[in-house]
């Protein structure tokens, strides 16, 4: 009978050799790979011999089994998650025909050449399904939410214990600059963005604008795995310590994207409620206030004409007393209609001012246009049939925008003009 003092090492190392599933060697500096134990899932999941950089890509980015790669930007973080000091171990669950596999996965630095022995153990199912429960509520928190996080101090221009949780759930003992990983991320993100996020990471600003302990972020858009913008919130922390002179930070990216996809629209939503006239549906009175100062800064920038026109129907109040106050207001809403549906196709604004008078702006019309423009409106106005009041009739005052016109002036013109259309026979439109 054997005992433990009989054991020699080959008998270790047969013994080991049969019950682990894959046993590699690797050899980070001259990029390669040999496999010299390959059983159950790795005789799919790695080749004989390859490169160092595909097996790493195979086992640390086991996000599809597709032959899908992560988008370049990604890559640059292989050379540094790829390099091990000490001793490493970490479970990653790795898809073989959309069946997920779990791994237990060591590297044992063989010596301080770039030389690795990986061991990697399937762990048999029962046990990866118990665990994949709870291994999705912990990724959904830190995948979904939080993506990545980092420590990063800036009086050493270093950065380390990187978590690329979106990819892996552990600390990587990697250092890369702090200014080399700024020059990296920036790339991540679109052109028109870059400006911030150079500004908002930048050292002299990190340094003047955080007081120990202070908390910062800002959203922007970062591309994924996948090479698909998604809008993060990068948060910037301060670590709090009582020497004034310790810069070290944490730094975080938070996945917002669905929330700050529907904010969005809420926020597309509000704008459009701030900017409407209940009854009408037409612009309000806010909303065509803007509207006479951009087509004044506008006209400041291209000199192209605009023109406004107020519009007061005639002789209202007849209507409101005859068939009562709620068919004024369809007859409002609906004369709204017939003004919108006679200038579609024109670059033009339309908000009820107030009470029965409504306001139009009109984009790019000279004088000659513009009175066209009104006569038109007009006489569709005239000609448009009204529920239970028939036909009703408008007056309008027109007036063009003028080089350096301010809103008041520009719309008195046009007040003064509806004043002479009303006084002089109604149904008509004056110019000022
Ligand atoms: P004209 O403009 O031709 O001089 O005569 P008018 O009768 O239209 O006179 P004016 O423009 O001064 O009168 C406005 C009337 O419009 C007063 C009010 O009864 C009616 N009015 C104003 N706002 C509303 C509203 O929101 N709904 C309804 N139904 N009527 C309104
Ligand atoms: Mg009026
Ligand atoms: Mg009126």
């Amino acid at each position: 009978m054997q005992t433990i003092n009989d054991f020699t090492f080959d008998q270790a190392l047969e013994y080991y050799g049969n019950s682990v599933s894959a046993l590699v060697i690797a050899d980070e500096k001259a990029d390669t790979y040999r496999a010299l134990v390959r059983r159950g899932v790795f005789q799919d999941v790695l080749s004989e011999s390859g490169t160092y950089t595909e097996m790493v890509h195979r086992l640390w980015f086991h996000r599809y089994d597709d032959g899908r790669k992560i988008t370049d930007t990604y890559n640059v973080f292989i050379p540094n998650m790829s390099k091990f000091n000490g001793k490493y171990s970490k479970r990653i669950k790795l898809l073989v025909d959309d069946i997920p596999h779990s791994v237990q996965m060591s590297i044992l630095p063989v010596d301080d050449s770039g030389r690795y022995l990986f061991l990697l153990d399937e762990l048999d199912a029962s046990l990866h399904e118990e665990e994949a429960e709870t291994e999705n509520k912990v990724s959904s928190i830190q995948n979904n939410i939080y993506v990545f996080t980092m420590a990063f101090d800036l009086t050493s221009d270093t950065t380390s214990s990187v978590a690329l949780t979106e990819i892996s759930d552990e600390p990587l003992n990697y250092q890369l600059k702090y200014s080399e990983w700024r020059n990296t991320i920036v790339n991540m993100i679109p052109e028109d963005e870059q400006k911030l996020f150079l500004k908002r990471s930048d050292p002299d600003y990190l340094r003047s604008h955080f007081k120990p302990g202070d908390v910062d972020s800002f959203d922007i858009q970062m591309v994924n795995l996948d090479g698909i913008y998604q809008w993060v919130k990068l948060i910037f922390s301060r670590m709090d310590t009582t020497n004034e002179n310790d810069y070290r930070f944490v730094y975080m990216v938070q996945n917002i994207h669905e929330a700050t996809i529907s904010m969005k629209a809420t926020l597309k939503h509000y704008e459009e409620l701030a900017s409407t006239d209940t009854l009408t549906a037409v612009f309000n009175h806010g909303r065509i206030e803007t509207e006479l100062r951009n087509a004044i800064e506008q006209h400041k920038k291209d000199n192209l004409p605009a023109g406004l026109m107020i519009l007061d129907i005639d002789h209202f109040k007849t209507v409101n007393d005859r068939y009562g106050h709620a068919v004024g207001d369809k007859t409002l809403s609906h004369l709204a209609e017939v003004v919108k549906n006679a200038l579609a196709g024109k670059n033009a604004a339309v908000g009820r001012w107030g009470g029965e008078e409504f306001a139009v702006v009109i984009y790019s019309e000279d004088k000659d246009s513009l009175m066209n423009t009104a006569e038109m409106l007009r006489s569709s106005i005239e000609a448009a049939s009204f529920d239970v009041v028939g036909s009703i009739t408008c007056s309008i005052g027109a007036a063009e925008l003028c080089t350096d016109d301010l809103p008041e002036p520009w719309f008195a013109r046009a007040d003064k003009a509806l004043y002479t259309a009303k006084s002089t026979g109604r149904n008509k439109v004056c110019y000022e």
